[in-house]
């Protein structure tokens, strides 16, 4: 049953009173704090006297490593569902919202099986499309943790060597193979933690955002082996700034599909960590593609466990991401090169194209509100001139 609250919560809000995600605004004429957001509305926390020692900061990572998450989104609702509080809102229209967190460390993950297989069979069409290791660990490799940007933010299109195809040689140019990967990104809370089992990953994950690891398919297909994409990716990574709790996404867990063969024990899980999340992506104002988070086959309860079972320790404002979500269905890829199949093609992002992600659960039956994450939206803007 949703409870009455003094603000208004439009129809088919991303942001209805179950959600309450925490972010980082700035008013006009202030100082950025932490804030909730209702409808379009954002709640000042400091302003309202609700933890003011971990929310009067520019920045969710004490609020994140304090555990005190959930008693400060509890206090929000009731704020939100008592006396009015005019002092202490905003429109969403008036303030300027911020990056949420200061970035730990970042790894990126290869975790829908459709996205692997699809990639396998444009890199080695001539072998078997997922690698050997693939169905036994989630593969991941570490990115660039300053480079995340918030919505909004605009991309500058990289450089970088890719071979001339005219004569071959390697040369600095403008990336001409600009992609997106829909991807949805793990926060990291709690105290610094190390061995964390599958099933125990809901008490150190803060919350959740989408997420864009833009990539720049000619510099990658040159440079990868074989340690790994560089500069093909760390130029950006855009983020949607509200981070969606894991305690309002709670209803949406669902079991993840059967895994063959059954994975070593550290990455075996009894709980569902798998999440009935629909996304889409959107270029220039048309959604080219749809598809469901449920289906990938590496949950964030077993990419955590397995980033920190070699002893490796988190820290609050770790991000780990998912890797490009991608369905069975041609509507589903979740990236261009699995959409045109070439990394050569002219079909790539030009200068001025914008890339949106959306996404929510629920919102489909009485029970179940729609729990938003707003958008993760890029515009390309040219190379920088060599000077
Ligand atoms: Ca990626």
């Amino acid at each position: 049953m949703t409870e009455r609250t003094w603000l208004p919560v439009p129809p088919l809000s991303d942001f209805p009173i179950e959600n309450l995600p925490f972010g980082v605004a700035r008013p006009a004429h202030g100082t950025p704090r932490v804030v909730t957001r209702l409808g379009d509305h954002l709640l000042d926390l400091p302003a309202a006297g609700i933890a003011p020692d971990l929310t009067a900061r520019p920045t969710l990572n004490a609020l994140m490593e304090s555990g005190r998450g959930a008693e400060v989104r509890a206090r929000a609702a009731e704020v939100l569902t008592g006396p009015e509080r005019d002092d202490a809102v905003h429109a969403v229209g008036d303030v300027e919202v911020l990056l949420p967190i200061q970035v730990g460390d970042y790894v990126d993950f290869y975790s829908s099986i459709h996205h692997a297989t699809n990639l396998g069979r444009i890199f080695r069409p001539e072998g078997e499309p997922l690698p050997a290791n693939w169905r036994h660990l989630p593969i991941g490799y570490h990115g660039r943790a300053g480079t995340i940007v918030v919505s909004g933010t605009r991309i500058a299109r990289p450089s970088g060597l890719v071979p001339d195809p005219i004569d071959g040689v390697p040369r600095l140019t403008p990336t001409r193979a600009l992609d997106f990967e829909l991807e949805v990104a793990f926060l990291v809370g709690g105290p610094t933690a190390t061995h964390i089992r599958p099933d125990d990953a809901g008490g150190h994950v803060f919350g959740v955002a989408l997420c864009n690891d833009w990539s720049a398919r000619d510099i990658q297909s040159f440079e990868y082996q074989p340690l790994g994409p560089n500069l093909a990716k760390s130029f950006a990574t855009t983020i949607s700034p509200w981070v969606v709790t894991l305690e309002a996404l709670r209803p949406y867990l669902v079991a993840a599909p059967t895994q063959e063969p059954e994975p070593d024990p550290y990455l075996r899980a009894a709980k569902p960590w798998a999440l009935d999340l629909h996304l889409e992506i959107d270029r220039n104002g048309a959604t080219i593609a749809e598809t469901n988070f449920s289906a990938m086959y590496w949950t964030f309860a077993q990419q955590l466990a397995h980033i920190t079972v070699n002893g490796a320790t988190t820290r609050s404002g770790d991000v780990f991401a998912s890797g490009t979500v991608s369905g069975p269905n041609p509507g589903e890829r979740g990236s261009l090169i699995e959409q045109i199949a070439d990394a050569t093609a002219d079909n790539y992002l030009a200068d001025g194209e914008v890339v949106t992600l959306r996404g929510w659960c629920g919102g489909d039956g009485p029970d179940r509100p729609r729990i938003g994450f707003g958008e993760a939206s890029g515009t390309v803007y040219p190379a920088v001139e060599e000077v």
